[in-house]
Protein backbone atom coordinates (compact mmCIF):
# COMPACT_ATOMS: atom_id res chain seq x y z
CA UNK A 1 0.00 0.00 0.00
CA UNK A 2 1.56 3.40 -1.29
CA UNK A 3 1.66 5.80 2.23
CA UNK A 4 -1.30 7.74 2.41
CA UNK A 5 1.06 11.29 2.37
CA UNK A 6 4.14 11.42 0.42
CA UNK A 7 5.51 14.64 0.03
CA UNK A 8 8.70 15.16 -2.59
CA UNK A 9 11.06 17.97 -3.18
CA UNK A 10 8.58 20.65 -1.45
CA UNK A 11 9.32 24.22 -2.12
CA UNK A 12 7.78 27.31 -1.44
CA UNK A 13 9.32 30.83 -1.68
CA UNK A 14 8.08 34.36 -0.44
CA UNK A 15 10.02 37.13 -2.70
CA UNK A 16 13.73 36.35 -1.43
CA UNK A 17 13.02 33.41 1.21
CA UNK A 18 12.64 30.06 0.56
CA UNK A 19 10.57 29.78 3.35
CA UNK A 20 10.09 25.54 2.72
CA UNK A 21 13.25 24.08 1.17
CA UNK A 22 13.11 20.83 -0.46
CA UNK A 23 11.25 19.38 1.91
CA UNK A 24 10.62 15.61 1.14
CA UNK A 25 8.49 13.04 3.41
CA UNK A 26 6.62 10.07 3.71
CA UNK A 27 3.56 8.82 6.28
CA UNK A 28 2.33 5.66 6.83
CA UNK A 29 -1.52 5.35 7.41
CA UNK A 30 -1.98 5.47 11.10
CA UNK A 31 0.78 7.20 12.27
CA UNK A 32 1.66 10.62 14.20
CA UNK A 33 4.10 12.78 12.12
CA UNK A 34 5.52 15.86 14.44
CA UNK A 35 6.93 18.67 12.42
CA UNK A 36 9.03 20.44 15.38
CA UNK A 37 11.29 23.74 14.58
CA UNK A 38 11.61 26.95 15.97
CA UNK A 39 9.24 30.06 15.18
CA UNK A 40 9.31 30.63 11.19
CA UNK A 41 11.04 27.24 10.14
CA UNK A 42 8.31 26.52 8.03
CA UNK A 43 6.18 23.96 9.43
CA UNK A 44 2.54 26.54 8.85
CA UNK A 45 4.00 26.84 5.16
CA UNK A 46 4.45 23.30 4.94
CA UNK A 47 1.20 22.28 6.85
CA UNK A 48 -0.59 24.92 4.05
CA UNK A 49 0.94 23.56 1.05
CA UNK A 50 -0.13 20.42 1.60
CA UNK A 51 -3.85 21.42 2.70
CA UNK A 52 -4.29 23.26 -0.66
CA UNK A 53 -4.18 26.56 0.98
CA UNK A 54 -1.15 27.43 -0.77
CA UNK A 55 0.44 26.90 -3.66
CA UNK A 56 3.44 25.15 -3.94
CA UNK A 57 6.84 26.58 -5.70
CA UNK A 58 7.70 23.43 -6.60
CA UNK A 59 7.46 19.79 -5.68
CA UNK A 60 4.54 17.01 -5.60
CA UNK A 61 2.22 16.23 -2.94
CA UNK A 62 1.06 12.16 -3.38
CA UNK A 63 -2.47 11.75 -1.73
CA UNK A 64 -2.58 7.80 -1.21
CA UNK A 65 0.24 7.47 -4.25
CA UNK A 66 -1.77 9.64 -6.56
CA UNK A 67 -1.84 13.66 -7.21
CA UNK A 68 -4.33 15.40 -4.97
CA UNK A 69 -8.12 16.03 -6.53
CA UNK A 70 -10.87 18.11 -5.44
CA UNK A 71 -11.91 15.19 -3.51
CA UNK A 72 -9.00 15.55 -1.29
CA UNK A 73 -10.25 18.88 1.07
CA UNK A 74 -13.31 16.41 1.34
CA UNK A 75 -10.98 13.78 3.41
CA UNK A 76 -9.10 16.03 5.50
CA UNK A 77 -9.30 17.82 8.75
CA UNK A 78 -7.64 20.86 9.50
CA UNK A 79 -7.93 22.14 13.05
CA UNK A 80 -6.37 25.70 12.71
CA UNK A 81 -4.06 28.27 14.64
CA UNK A 82 -7.48 30.50 14.82
CA UNK A 83 -10.64 30.14 13.48
CA UNK A 84 -13.60 32.57 12.59
CA UNK A 85 -16.76 30.83 13.88
CA UNK A 86 -20.91 31.90 13.73
CA UNK A 87 -21.36 34.25 17.13
CA UNK A 88 -23.77 33.31 19.46
CA UNK A 89 -24.13 29.57 19.09
CA UNK A 90 -23.49 27.02 21.71
CA UNK A 91 -21.03 24.44 21.00
CA UNK A 92 -23.50 21.75 19.91
CA UNK A 93 -24.96 24.16 17.41
CA UNK A 94 -21.88 25.11 15.64
CA UNK A 95 -21.27 21.39 15.14
CA UNK A 96 -24.70 20.70 13.90
CA UNK A 97 -24.06 23.77 11.36
CA UNK A 98 -20.29 22.46 10.71
CA UNK A 99 -22.45 18.39 10.41
CA UNK A 100 -24.63 19.39 7.83
CA UNK A 101 -22.12 20.69 5.41
CA UNK A 102 -21.42 17.03 4.90
CA UNK A 103 -23.25 13.94 3.11
CA UNK A 104 -21.88 11.87 5.69
CA UNK A 105 -21.10 13.75 9.07
CA UNK A 106 -19.86 12.28 11.71
CA UNK A 107 -22.48 11.23 14.65
CA UNK A 108 -22.92 14.12 16.97
CA UNK A 109 -22.97 11.69 20.18
CA UNK A 110 -19.35 10.71 18.95
CA UNK A 111 -17.62 13.68 18.32
CA UNK A 112 -18.96 15.14 21.51
CA UNK A 113 -17.29 11.73 23.84
CA UNK A 114 -14.67 12.10 21.71
CA UNK A 115 -13.52 15.22 22.22
CA UNK A 116 -14.77 15.19 25.98
CA UNK A 117 -17.10 18.37 25.27
CA UNK A 118 -20.12 17.09 27.38
CA UNK A 119 -19.80 19.38 30.26
CA UNK A 120 -19.99 22.35 27.88
CA UNK A 121 -22.02 21.38 25.08
CA UNK A 122 -24.85 23.63 25.80
CA UNK A 123 -22.50 26.73 26.59
CA UNK A 124 -21.45 29.76 23.91
CA UNK A 125 -18.50 28.69 21.95
CA UNK A 126 -17.35 32.02 22.96
CA UNK A 127 -17.51 31.27 26.58
CA UNK A 128 -15.23 28.21 26.92
CA UNK A 129 -12.34 28.00 28.73
CA UNK A 130 -9.06 27.91 26.24
CA UNK A 131 -8.32 23.81 26.80
CA UNK A 132 -12.49 23.34 25.83
CA UNK A 133 -11.97 25.29 23.08
CA UNK A 134 -9.18 23.29 21.54
CA UNK A 135 -11.12 20.29 22.03
CA UNK A 136 -14.55 21.55 20.46
CA UNK A 137 -12.69 22.54 17.53
CA UNK A 138 -10.08 19.13 17.21
CA UNK A 139 -14.12 17.63 16.94
CA UNK A 140 -14.93 20.61 14.17
CA UNK A 141 -11.86 19.33 12.29
CA UNK A 142 -13.58 15.46 12.49
CA UNK A 143 -16.81 16.45 11.79
CA UNK A 144 -16.29 15.22 7.74
CA UNK A 145 -14.82 11.73 9.04
CA UNK A 146 -11.50 12.48 7.78
CA UNK A 147 -8.68 10.16 7.41
CA UNK A 148 -6.03 13.09 7.68
CA UNK A 149 -6.26 14.89 10.39
CA UNK A 150 -3.74 18.24 10.78
CA UNK A 151 -3.46 19.83 14.29
CA UNK A 152 -1.17 22.79 13.80
CA UNK A 153 0.41 23.97 17.44
CA UNK A 154 -2.82 22.54 19.06
CA UNK A 155 -1.65 22.84 22.54
CA UNK A 156 -0.46 26.35 22.66
CA UNK A 157 -1.13 28.41 25.58
CA UNK A 158 -2.39 25.40 27.17
CA UNK A 159 -2.27 25.09 30.77
CA UNK A 160 -0.32 21.78 31.94
CA UNK A 161 -3.55 20.26 32.71
CA UNK A 162 -5.79 21.19 29.85
CA UNK A 163 -2.61 20.37 27.54
CA UNK A 164 -2.80 16.80 29.02
CA UNK A 165 -6.57 16.29 28.46
CA UNK A 166 -5.58 17.30 25.03
CA UNK A 167 -3.24 14.61 24.78
CA UNK A 168 -5.55 11.85 25.98
CA UNK A 169 -7.88 12.99 23.12
CA UNK A 170 -5.43 12.84 20.82
CA UNK A 171 -4.08 9.63 21.56
CA UNK A 172 -7.71 8.04 21.19
CA UNK A 173 -8.06 9.72 17.60
CA UNK A 174 -5.16 7.94 16.38
CA UNK A 175 -6.05 5.06 18.03
CA UNK A 176 -9.54 5.47 15.49
CA UNK A 177 -6.92 4.64 13.03
CA UNK A 178 -6.72 8.23 11.81
CA UNK A 179 -3.22 9.51 10.35
CA UNK A 180 -2.15 12.50 12.20
CA UNK A 181 -0.02 15.63 11.21
CA UNK A 182 0.93 17.77 13.69
CA UNK A 183 3.53 20.86 14.23
CA UNK A 184 3.90 22.12 18.27
CA UNK A 185 7.08 23.66 19.74
CA UNK A 186 6.36 21.27 22.53
CA UNK A 187 9.38 18.53 22.64
CA UNK A 188 7.20 16.62 25.53
CA UNK A 189 4.09 16.50 23.24
CA UNK A 190 6.02 15.68 20.32
CA UNK A 191 7.34 12.64 22.56
CA UNK A 192 3.97 11.69 23.73
CA UNK A 193 2.19 11.58 20.38
CA UNK A 194 4.40 10.92 17.55
CA UNK A 195 5.88 7.97 15.96
CA UNK A 196 8.04 9.84 13.61
CA UNK A 197 8.69 13.86 13.92
CA UNK A 198 10.57 15.90 11.08
CA UNK A 199 12.75 18.77 12.88
CA UNK A 200 12.73 21.95 10.82
CA UNK A 201 15.46 25.01 10.23
CA UNK A 202 15.42 27.71 8.31
CA UNK A 203 12.72 25.66 5.68
CA UNK A 204 14.42 22.44 5.40
CA UNK A 205 14.02 19.28 7.59
CA UNK A 206 17.64 18.84 9.40
CA UNK A 207 16.87 15.77 11.57
CA UNK A 208 14.11 12.52 10.57
CA UNK A 209 12.77 9.67 12.56
CA UNK A 210 11.28 8.19 15.55
CA UNK A 211 11.89 10.47 18.75
CA UNK A 212 13.57 7.19 20.11
CA UNK A 213 15.62 6.56 17.55
CA UNK A 214 16.87 10.43 17.14
CA UNK A 215 17.55 10.80 20.68
CA UNK A 216 19.83 7.82 20.13
CA UNK A 217 21.27 9.15 16.98
CA UNK A 218 21.89 12.38 18.17
CA UNK A 219 22.10 12.42 22.24
CA UNK A 220 24.98 10.95 24.09
CA UNK A 221 22.81 9.33 27.02
CA UNK A 222 21.65 9.26 30.17
CA UNK A 223 23.93 11.98 32.25
CA UNK A 224 24.78 12.46 36.27
CA UNK A 225 25.07 15.96 37.01
CA UNK A 226 26.94 16.48 40.35
CA UNK A 227 28.70 19.63 41.92
CA UNK A 228 32.30 19.70 41.31
CA UNK A 229 33.24 20.28 45.47
CA UNK A 230 31.68 16.70 45.76
CA UNK A 231 32.95 15.04 42.55
CA UNK A 232 36.77 16.58 43.82
CA UNK A 233 36.28 14.96 47.54
CA UNK A 234 36.47 10.97 45.65
CA UNK A 235 38.42 8.73 47.78
CA UNK A 236 40.35 7.25 44.32
CA UNK A 237 40.50 8.02 40.72
CA UNK A 238 37.43 7.61 39.11
CA UNK A 239 37.32 5.38 36.06
CA UNK A 240 34.05 6.73 34.72
CA UNK A 241 34.07 9.47 31.57
CA UNK A 242 33.42 13.09 32.69
CA UNK A 243 33.82 16.44 31.76
CA UNK A 244 33.89 19.49 34.27
CA UNK A 245 31.69 22.69 33.13
CA UNK A 246 32.09 25.25 35.78
CA UNK A 247 31.03 24.32 39.19
CA UNK A 248 29.51 21.04 37.79
CA UNK A 249 31.07 17.56 36.44
CA UNK A 250 28.75 15.58 33.96
CA UNK A 251 29.52 12.13 33.67
CA UNK A 252 28.53 10.43 30.69
CA UNK A 253 28.75 6.27 31.95
CA UNK A 254 28.40 3.20 29.54
CA UNK A 255 26.00 1.60 32.08
CA UNK A 256 23.99 3.22 35.22
CA UNK A 257 24.14 1.17 37.30
CA UNK A 258 27.71 0.52 37.73
CA UNK A 259 28.30 4.22 37.37
CA UNK A 260 26.07 4.83 40.57
CA UNK A 261 28.05 1.77 42.11
CA UNK A 262 31.33 3.12 41.22
CA UNK A 263 30.52 6.75 42.37
CA UNK A 264 29.62 4.93 46.03
CA UNK A 265 32.49 3.44 46.29
CA UNK A 266 34.28 6.29 46.15
CA UNK A 267 32.25 7.80 48.92
CA UNK A 268 30.99 10.56 46.89
CA UNK A 269 28.13 12.32 48.40
CA UNK A 270 25.62 12.13 45.68
CA UNK A 271 22.98 13.92 47.67
CA UNK A 272 22.78 16.81 45.73
CA UNK A 273 23.32 14.21 41.94
CA UNK A 274 20.88 14.88 38.99
CA UNK A 275 20.10 12.27 36.13
CA UNK A 276 19.54 13.75 33.24
CA UNK A 277 17.81 11.94 30.10
CA UNK A 278 17.89 12.98 26.67
CA UNK A 279 15.01 14.24 24.89
CA UNK A 280 14.33 15.96 21.93
CA UNK A 281 15.32 19.43 22.98
CA UNK A 282 18.78 18.09 22.95
CA UNK A 283 18.65 16.57 19.39
CA UNK A 284 17.79 19.95 18.58
CA UNK A 285 19.70 21.93 20.37
CA UNK A 286 23.12 19.51 19.85
CA UNK A 287 22.03 19.77 15.20
CA UNK A 288 21.34 23.49 15.75
CA UNK A 289 22.99 25.40 18.92
CA UNK A 290 19.50 27.02 18.69
CA UNK A 291 16.72 27.09 21.54
CA UNK A 292 13.91 25.23 20.10
CA UNK A 293 11.25 27.92 22.10
CA UNK A 294 12.04 31.52 21.12
P1 LIG B 1 5.69 29.42 13.86
O1 LIG B 1 6.25 28.40 14.79
O2 LIG B 1 5.95 30.81 14.32
O3 LIG B 1 4.26 29.18 13.49
P2 LIG B 1 6.55 28.27 11.34
O4 LIG B 1 7.64 27.27 11.47
O5 LIG B 1 5.17 27.76 11.18
O6 LIG B 1 6.60 29.31 12.53
P3 LIG B 1 6.03 29.70 8.92
O7 LIG B 1 4.84 30.43 9.46
O8 LIG B 1 5.80 28.60 7.96
O9 LIG B 1 6.94 29.18 10.09
O10 LIG B 1 6.96 30.80 8.24
C1 LIG B 1 8.16 30.46 7.55
C2 LIG B 1 8.81 31.73 7.03
O11 LIG B 1 8.03 32.25 5.96
C3 LIG B 1 8.93 32.83 8.07
O12 LIG B 1 10.15 33.50 7.89
C4 LIG B 1 7.76 33.76 7.73
O13 LIG B 1 8.02 35.08 8.10
C5 LIG B 1 7.67 33.60 6.23
N1 LIG B 1 6.31 33.81 5.70
C6 LIG B 1 5.20 33.11 6.05
N2 LIG B 1 4.14 33.54 5.35
C7 LIG B 1 4.57 34.54 4.54
C8 LIG B 1 3.95 35.39 3.56
N3 LIG B 1 2.66 35.28 3.28
N4 LIG B 1 4.72 36.28 2.94
C9 LIG B 1 6.04 36.37 3.20
N5 LIG B 1 6.70 35.61 4.08
C10 LIG B 1 5.98 34.71 4.75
Amino acid sequence: MPPILEVRRLRKQYADLMAVDDVSFSIPAGVCFGLLGPNGAGKTTTLEVIEGILKPTAGDILYKGQPRTAAFKNEIGIQFQHTALLAMLTVQETLQVFQSLYPAAEDLEHLVNRCQLGEFRHQRHENISGGQRQRFLLALALVNRPQLLFLDEPSTGLDPQARHNLWDVVNQIKADGKTIILTTHYMEEAQQLCDTVAIMDHGRIIAQGAPEALIRDHCEGVTVVLPRRRFTQAQGQPSLPYRIEGDTVRILPANIDDALRELMGLKIDLSEMTVQSPNLEHVFLNLTGRQLRE
